[in-house]
């Protein structure tokens, strides 16, 4: 089959759904792959790379959808682009079924088959197509390098000619992928760090990735993973009363914030408050990773950095993935490959799209003039 990557047509995305890199695995799986013209220059790939890896580039969008019949994107879809795909045409991107059901009845009304990556289930056997989470452990990381470009002293703490210097004091707020990924960075450039999470069963890994676990003095902990599928679950009134009181002793002696909390299919909830916002030191950083489902942080806003009257700087960036467009796109890049590996089982170029497979099955929104969204539980774990 011929499968091809489009240029990003959302303004300043940087990503790329194809690399170099990844058109070689696609060829070993007998597809033939094509790419827009310009698709992976804002990663770092020009049209000659694409060409040296053996990839035909076409002028334009709509050369490229004519010549393929699968074409692959990083973001959904606009409706333009959508529109000029064709019946029985497969699309592979992040597509957010929940929050674009025009976008979905459209695909089914085309006959397209829509493959949502965010929607690959979150099993062992599909964590190489886990693109939420390779997106998200980027998210993490770069969370914390703009808080260290923002923050106008070290991490770490040192003992110079010159004076002692205190580590700088961080807490991060949530430790799912970005949050883990953010620790991770944190301590490997010397800060201090405190992590809280609702789920109680991540203070392990929180404490053995060299930060502190931040406990409540609340006897009932929400429910843990069992019944959410490893998710938050919203927590009651009395437990967030617990959390935002804990917040509130942490602000003042914070120099960096970075929340990532987050509750599938809700908007953010909102944990740090404008008077902790106030209380915390002139020239502290607070990057928060929910900015795009409304912000943890209530001063938060979306694609924005403020500062705010006492001196507070408030990052609300969405794109944090995009901001390192190389690796993005490698890692995404690898993601769709490998789901291209589970369509194409006998690495002959035909595809085999099986809807008995629970990863193809879960990860496909639109098929035969059909809406295949939400799918059934899957039933590996
Ligand atoms: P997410 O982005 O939905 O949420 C981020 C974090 O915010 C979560 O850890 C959540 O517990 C936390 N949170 C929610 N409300 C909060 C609050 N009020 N205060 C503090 N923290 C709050 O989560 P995610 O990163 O996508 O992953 C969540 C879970 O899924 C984790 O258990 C993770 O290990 C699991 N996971 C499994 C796989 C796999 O098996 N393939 C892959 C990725 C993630």
């Amino acid at each position: 089959m011929k499968i091809g990557a489009l240029k990003e047509s959302f303004e300043g995305e940087a990503r790329v759904a194809i690399t170099p890199a990844s058109t070689a695995h696609l060829q070993k799986l007998g597809h033939e792959v094509f790419v827009e013209s310009g698709a992976g220059e804002a990663a770092g790939f020009s049209d000659e790379d694409y060409r040296k890896a053996g990839a035909t580039v076409a002028e334009t969008a709509g050369a490229l959808i004519e010549a393929v019949d699968v074409v692959a994107k990083v973001r959904q879809p606009s409706e333009s682009e959508i529109g000029q795909m064709r019946e029985g045409q497969t699309l592979i991107s992040f597509f957010y079924p929940a929050q674009n059901a025009e976008l979905l009845e459209k695909a089914k009304q085309q006959g397209i088959t829509a493959i949502a990556m965010d929607m690959v289930p979150r099993i062992s056997r599909a964590q190489k197509m886990d693109a939420l989470s390779s997106m998200a452990n980027i998210a993490g990381y770069r969370s914390v390098i703009e808080a260290a470009n923002n923050f106008g002293r070290f991490f770490t703490g040192q003992v110079t000619a010159a004076g002692k210097v205190p580590p700088a004091k961080i807490l991060v707020v949530g430790a799912g992928v970005a949050g883990l990924a953010a620790i991770g960075t944190a301590t490997s450039l010397g800060a201090q760090v405190y992590a809280f999470d609702v789920r109680p069963e991540v203070a392990e890994q929180i404490e053995s990735m060299g930060a502190e676990f931040v406990y409540l003095d609340f006897e009932e902990q929400t429910k843990d993973g069992a019944e959410t599928g490893g998710y938050a679950a919203p927590s009651s009134p009395e437990f967030r009363e617990a959390q935002l009181k804990k917040f509130r002793e942490l602000a003042p002696d914070m120099d960096v914030v970075i929340t990532t909390a987050l509750i599938p299919g809700r908007d953010a909830p909102v944990l740090w408050t404008k008077d902790m916002v106030e209380a915390m030191k002139k020239g502290s950083v607070i990057v928060d990773l929910a900015a795009e489902k409304g912000g943890n942080c209530e001063l938060t806003v979306a694609d924005k950095r403020i500062v705010t009257d006492n001196g507070v700087v408030v990052i609300g960036y969405t794109d944090f993935a995009s901001r390192m467009g190389a690796q993005s796109s490698e890692l995404y890049g690898n993601n769709v490959r490998h789901f291209m590996a589970d369509l194409t089982p006998k690495k002959d170029g035909v595809i085999d799209h099986n809807m008995d497979d629970d990863v193809i099955r879960g990860a496909t929104v639109a098929h035969d003039h059909d809406i295949t969204y939400p799918p059934p539980k899957p039933k590996v774990a």
